[in-house]
C-alpha cells in the first residue's frame, strides 16, 4: 500500500475537509492555514514532484488550476479588488514536504512578494 499522505486522503483512509473532487483531483483544506483561504488541490494520479510531471499529464496539471480557479472565484478572491496566489513547492529546499503534487490556493490576506 502507497505510504503517500495524500494518496491516503484521496482514498479515505485520513480524514480532510474536502473543498472539490472530480475524476481527475481532489482539493481539500491545508491542516495548518497560513492564509484565511488555504486549500490544497492534487491530482488523483501519484505524482512526486513537479519533477515528474510528464507530458501525458498537461491536462491534468491544467486542471488543477481551473479548480484552484473555480474555488478562488467561488470564495469571492478573483475579483481586480482581491487577489490569490497558486503555488506548487518542488523539493525540500522550496518548501515541499508531502511528496504528491499539491497546489497550494491562498488567498484573504496580502501576501507578500517575494515569498520567504
Ligand atoms: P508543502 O510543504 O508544499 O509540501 O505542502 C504540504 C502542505 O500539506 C502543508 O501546507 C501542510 O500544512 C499540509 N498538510 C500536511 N498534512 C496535512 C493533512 N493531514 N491534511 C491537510 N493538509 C495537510
Amino acid at each position: 500500500m502507497s505510504d503517500c499522505l495524500f494518496c491516503k486522503i484521496r482514498d479515505g483512509l485520513i480524514p480532510a475537509k474536502v473543498v472539490y473532487r472530480d475524476d481527475v483531483c481532489l482539493a481539500f483544506e491545508d491542516i495548518n492555514p497560513q492564509a484565511p483561504t488555504h486549500v490544497l488541490f492534487i491530482p488523483n494520479k501519484h505524482i512526486p514532484t513537479v519533477n515528474d510531471i510528464s507530458s501525458e499529464d498537461r491536462v491534468l496539471v491544467g486542471h488543477l488550476f481551473t479548480a484552484a480557479a473555480k474555488v478562488a472565484e467561488e470564495r469571492g478572491h478573483a475579483g481586480p479588488g482581491n487577489g490569490y496566489r497558486v503555488v506548487m513547492n518542488t523539493h525540500a529546499h522550496a518548501g515541499q514536504t508531502v511528496f504528491h503534487i499539491h497546489l497550494h490556493l491562498l488567498a484573504g490576506r496580502p501576501l507578500g512578494w517575494p515569498p520567504g
